[in-house]
């Protein structure tokens, strides 16, 4: 089945007992025994829930895997998936990672006596060179935020498959539609559904798809023993936003292409990061694994001071000034004083977040509008 069809009824069963066409909220907590122990598969909603059961299921269809977990976040997600491990193991990890996820393991899972080395990943060679005796798993992300490092998954599963080692990918700004790690050879792809999957800024829940068995069952064991599991309204609107999940992906991607082409001859934009330009290093990979290019964009200025990056970001009506991503309406977002503020300011610059440094997440709005509102905020 193609993208568009699979995401439009992937886990769409009518529900049994009205034939209604949407799953069903089923906002109840526990489910009536006929007798002990004869049940109809769901006896505790922390275990199972059927609208959490639908969406689990289309989570697994739309990354090409067998099986879907589902979570209360996105970094609910991640903390299970670190929970496979136990104390003295070690995770090699992308440098550039998404901010929470790098909190998470150093500040949360560190004192647990996990260990994570970080590389830049967009070298292969430097993944194979950090693995030691200790090395368990291998964590990705790509493409990365906000600087659209691109790392090959292919190449990083021909090192991580021989040793056994756990490849996960953080699949949240490709999308299913743009990227399927697991076709690639990753073991675990991992989704904040907050972004592109919910896709309309009105949820916060995480994911995880898998093809092993034993991996689904260690996952599921832990998802029910610590309990972050979504709500049934939360499966509910992420099942709804995965139905245009196609559409919407096509839209943000067109954007994107035009708004990138057109910051790249700006007179006041300095470089302009995006997956789809030629000139960019990782762009034969990118064109390899990826679809198209997305609709995630940074981009620097000139004038190369907070001060200006503030202007524009204060200046713009259509695309509106909050962190997050991967929803309908575009939204502006700068690093240096939001997502990425905890870092020092000499070791942002060192890992080339400027001061000016803008990140757009370009939604799916006319996108004469986007560049109206962008020209006027530029100047
Ligand atoms: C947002 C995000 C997360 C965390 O997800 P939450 O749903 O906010 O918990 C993880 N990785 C990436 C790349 C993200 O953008």
């Amino acid at each position: 089945m193609k993208p568009a069809t699979k995401f439009i009824h992937a886990g769409a069963h009518p529900d049994p007992s009205t034939g209604a066409i949407m799953t069903p909220i089923y906002q109840t907590s526990t489910f009536v025994q006929a007798a002990p122990g004869d049940h109809k598969g769901f006896e505790y909603a922390r275990s199972q829930n059927p609208t959490r059961k639908a969406l689990e299921e289309a989570f697994a269809i739309i990354e090409n895997g067998k099986f879907g977990l589902a979570f209360s976040s996105g970094v609910a997600a991640t903390d299970a998936v670190i929970k496979l491990l136990a104390p003295g193991d070690e995770v090699i990890c992308a440098n550039d990672m998404y901010g929470g996820t790098y909190r998470l393991f150093t500040k949360v899972f560190e004192k647990f006596g996990i260990k994570f080395t970080y590389v830049d990943t967009t070298i292969a060679a430097n993944v194979a060179a950090a693995i030691s005796p200790a090395t368990k798993m291998v964590w990705l992300e790509t493409p990365t935020n906000p600087l659209m490092n691109i790392t090959d998954i292919e190449a990083i599963a021909a090192i991580t498959k021989p040793k056994n080692l756990i490849l996960v990918v953080d699949n949240t700004f490709a999308s299913p539609y743009l990227q399927n790690p697991l076709d690639l050879g990753a073991d675990i792809v991992m989704h904040s559904a907050t972004k592109y999957l919910g896709g309309h800024s009105d949820v916060i829940q995480g994911c995880l798809m898998m093809n092993d068995p034993a991996l689904r069952e260690q996952l599921y064991f832990i998802q029910k023993s610590c309990g972050a599991v979504p709500g049934p309204m939360d499966c509910f609107l992420v099942l709804r936003g995965i139905k245009t999940l196609g559409v919407r992906m096509k839209q943000h991607c067109e954007n994107g292409k035009i708004i990138a082409h057109w910051l790249a001859k700006h007179p006041k934009v300095g470089k302009v990061y995006w997956p789809g330009f030629e000139s960019n290093i990782g762009y034969e990979i990118a064109k390899k694994q990826m679809k198209d290019f997305g609709g995630m964009i940074s981009f620097e200025l000139k004038d190369d001071s907070v001060e200006a990056a503030r202007k524009v970001l204060s200046s713009t009506h259509v695309f509106s000034l909050a962190e997050s991503l991967g929803g309908v309406e575009s939204l502006i977002n700068h690093p240096a004083s939001m997502t990425h503020a905890s870092i020092p300011r000499e070791e942002r610059i060192k890992n080339g977040l400027s001061d000016s440094l803008i990140r757009l997440s370009v939604g799916i709005e006319d996108a004469e509008d986007l560049i109206e509102d962008l020209a006027k905020a530029i100047g």
